[in-house]
């Protein structure tokens, strides 16, 4: 499981995981009630849930966890996890601090929580105007959360910084692999 504070490189890392490990490793979907975002697609980034969707598949216990992150409902969908850990498959999940604890308290020693931290906040601020997808107060609240959700990285598997991109990379698959071999 991969958390950082917004900006701190998640979708960028674990797109690159995926791209080297086609075939090897899964990706959970999470299920969320935000507006999709640029060329964002249903079914593919996320599965996006009108508010009452995504209630009554909460209420009908379809969520491993869930949490409002930024104002917005975010959900892990049960299934999926169920099924690569009864197949033995590894499974990414994108997932805020809150989320990536309660994961890590419902499934223990199967989970391995990877907190990505940006190499300061200076780079985290450059890194968030330069993706171009938050407005100047979006990015204001993104940097006063990402304060409180470092205080959460003790609590993590694993912490890495991601500063150059490549090392990052290696880093997180070469922490992978220690962990399979451990299980
Ligand atoms: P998150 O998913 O955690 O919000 P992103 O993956 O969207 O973060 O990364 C935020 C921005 O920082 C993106 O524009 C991305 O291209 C850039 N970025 C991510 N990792 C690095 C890195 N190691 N070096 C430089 N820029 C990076
Ligand atoms: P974004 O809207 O920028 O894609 O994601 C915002 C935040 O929601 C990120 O911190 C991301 O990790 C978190 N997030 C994405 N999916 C889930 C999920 O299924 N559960 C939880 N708890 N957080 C999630």
């Amino acid at each position: 499981m991969f958390s950082a504070p917004s900006g701190g490189g998640k979708s960028t890392v674990i797109q690159e995981v995926m791209r080297q490990k086609v075939n090897e490793y899964q990706y959970s979907l999470s299920a969320t009630t935000r507006a999709p975002r640029g060329n964002e697609v249903d079914g593919t980034d996320y599965f996006f849930l009108t508010r009452d969707e995504f209630f009554k598949r909460r209420d009908a216990n379809e969520f491993l966890e869930w949490a409002v992150v930024h104002g917005n409902y975010y959900a892990t969908p049960r299934k999926a996890i169920e099924k690569s850990i009864a197949d033995k498959q590894i499974i990414l999940l994108d997932i805020d601090v809150q989320g990536g604890i309660e994961v890590k308290k419902q499934l223990g020693d199967e989970a391995f929580l990877i907190f990505l931290a940006p190499p300061s906040m200076q780079s985290l601020e450059t890194r968030l105007r330069n993706r171009k997808t938050d407005s100047d107060e979006i990015i204001k609240g993104r940097l006063s959360a990402a304060f409180d959700e470092m205080k959460y990285a003790k609590e993590y598997d694993s912490i890495i910084i991601n500063d150059k991109l490549e090392d990052t990379i290696k880093q997180v698959l070469s922490e992978i692999d220690k962990k399979i071999n451990e299980l």
